[in-house]
């Protein structure tokens, strides 16, 4: 940005969390991109885990996991996503890792002979991570999402964090954008503004006073609407802006967009517009919706219930169906419901033209998926299996293929008689639980004439990111080959990543997570295979 001092853009949330702040700090992030200047996002989470690994899915959603190996929140998938580029570890900040910083630091002696506080010692680490991040990824414009609601006890040190790097860095450099929940009354449907003023009275009472309200709402602001948190917000009628419930979070930007959301960032930070070209983006959202071919695509695993468990795969599957036109209807099927006889495997192939089989740990619902892999694969039904997917499909390949009796991960049977999934060996004597998986991006060699190599169009070596402590057991590997699978892709130690089988259309399991580097407009190779399997 020649010269100019570099801008943060805090985004914070009033009223309930959950309210898409990550999508709109995205959507924010590409419109700013899309006018010439290099933007990054942080994610805060206030939480005292050191990182999202050591949560369950169903606290927390996905567990989003970076170039770098960093186990992180689900919205640094989003600025991925939105802003097409890799972002690191350090882009998540959280509560533990701050507090542990601080201890480590208090314990090494550097900040000798004082007594360490909340403020400055704790708001200090958490600015300093701020501005490193922002500079060391060069970003002229930093978005900071602080998760959370305002007024929670857990994002107070960083919201005061926030209201310090605006006096150090000055009003033209900062930006805050509020967003809130603006609720419809079932009964007379009138949209209520009230929850919000008492958001945005909190912030201010934190001394922080908003640039922009973002208001989510299920339908479009009224003009009433508006002028109310206009003038509980102090601010101009502009910058309230609307933020409806939409068919895709794809179409967000466009809607900020419309609104002259630019304009009034641009204003305030001294910033010159360059240029808005996201027509590429319009056209990714144009195929998304108009898509019309169905395929209906069953979704195998265990943390069905939360949508978010599988965030990454699901924007993935969207991805590649914008490509084809397609417009996949996914049903969801909890594994423990086939294990207990809820629905039969049978069932499942009937009403699907394909499945995925997902990422998991531990053994609940594992019988329950190794059903449901036979039947589909008896069928001739796709298969994409991801991870512990893969793991699966190989156990099921072993026990009903090669009549290895009770084959199995030692994940889930650690007495199995036929261990054709076993722990790394890197793992072994690993107790520690937080950051120690096979993590991040990892080389993978492939095969020369297998359908995966063809795939990735003819690539060797490929990266993919990595999260697991098993593998398939390379022991394995003459017999299963001999038997119709073959190995496809190879970690540089020598053990399976890519497993497909020779014979059938798409029966593929990967130990890597394809969807992490899944983008709108640069779909996952195995994703974009598997759409297309669909539509023969
Ligand atoms: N539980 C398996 C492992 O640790 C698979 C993990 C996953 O699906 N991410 O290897």
């Amino acid at each position: 940005m020649g010269g100019v001092a570099r801008k943060f853009i805090f985004v914070t949330g009033g009223v309930l969390s959950g309210l898409g702040k990550g999508v709109t700090s995205a959507s924010i992030g590409l419109l700013l991109k899309s006018s010439g200047y290099s933007v990054t996002a942080i994610k805060i989470d206030p939480y005292v885990n050191v990182d999202a690994g050591t949560m369950n899915p169903y606290m927390h959603g996905e567990v989003f996991v970076t170039e770098d190996g960093g186990e992180t929140d689900l919205d640094i998938g989003h600025y991925e996503r939105f802003l097409n580029i890799n972002l690191s570890k350090k882009n998540n900040i959280t509560t533990g890792k701050i507090y542990k910083t601080v201890i480590e630091k208090e314990r090494k002696g550097d900040y000798l002979g004082e007594t360490v506080q909340i403020i400055p010692h704790v708001t200090d680490e958490i600015k300093k991570e701020i501005r490193e991040v922002s500079k060391e990824q060069g970003s002229d414009i930093t978005i900071i999402e602080i998760g959370g609601t305002v007024g929670d006890i857990e994002s107070l040190p960083f919201l005061e964090a926030a209201r310090q790097l605006l006096m150090e860095e000055g009003s033209r450099n900062t930006f805050f954008v509020h967003v809130v929940l603006v609720p419809k009354l079932s009964v007379t449907g009138e949209l209520k503004t009230k929850p919000a003023q008492h958001s945005i009275q909190e912030l201010r009472r934190i001394g922080i006073q908003p640039d922009i309200i973002v208001a989510r709402s299920e339908v479009p602001l009224d003009f009433e609407a508006r002028k109310k948190l206009s003038l509980h917000s102090s601010l101009p009628i502009d910058a309230v802006i609307s933020n409806p419930d939409v068919e895709t979070i794809y179409l967000v930007p466009l809607i900020l967009h419309k609104q002259r959301i630019l304009k009034i960032i641009s204003k305030k930070l001294g910033l010159e517009l360059r240029k808005s070209d996201f027509s590429h983006w319009k056209e990714f959202v144009d195929r998304l919706l108009t898509g019309s071919t169905r395929v209906e695509i069953g979704m195998i695993g265990k943390y069905t219930k939360l949508k978010d468990s599988y965030i990454s795969i699901v924007e993935a599957l969207k991805h590649s169906a914008a490509q084809f036109l397609v417009k996949p209807s996914l049903k969801w099927y909890e594994s423990t419901d086939i294990e207990e006889g809820r629905i039969s495997p049978e069932q499942i192939s009937e009403e699907v033209d394909g499945a995925l089989i997902l990422p998991g740990f531990g053994r609940r619902g594992v019988e329950g998926k190794i059903s449901a892999i036979k039947v589909l694969r008896e069928k001739g039904k796709p298969v994409l299996g991801i991870c512990f997917g893969l793991q699966l499909m190989v156990v099921e390949y072993a026990r009903n293929v090669l009549g290895l009796d009770n084959a199995n991960s030692t994940e889930v049977d650690p007495n199995t008689p036929y261990p054709v999934v076993d722990l790394l060996s890197m793992q072994k004597g690993v107790l520690q639980k937080g950051g120690t998986m096979r993590l991040g991006s990892l080389p993978i060699r492939l095969v020369k004439g297998t359908k995966a190599f063809a795939f990735y169009e003819g690539r060797e070596v490929i990266y993919e990111r990595h999260r697991h402590r098993y593998q398939v057991n390379p022991k394995y590997i003459d017999l299963l080959e001999s038997s119709g699978l073959r190995v496809s892709g190879y970690s540089l130690e020598g053990f399976p990543e890519v497993i497909e089988s020779v014979e059938r259309k798409f029966f593929l399991g990967t130990q890597a997570h394809p969807e992490f580097k899944s983008r709108p407009l640069n779909p996952a190779p195995l994703f974009k295979a598997f759409m297309k399997s669909l539509l023969k």
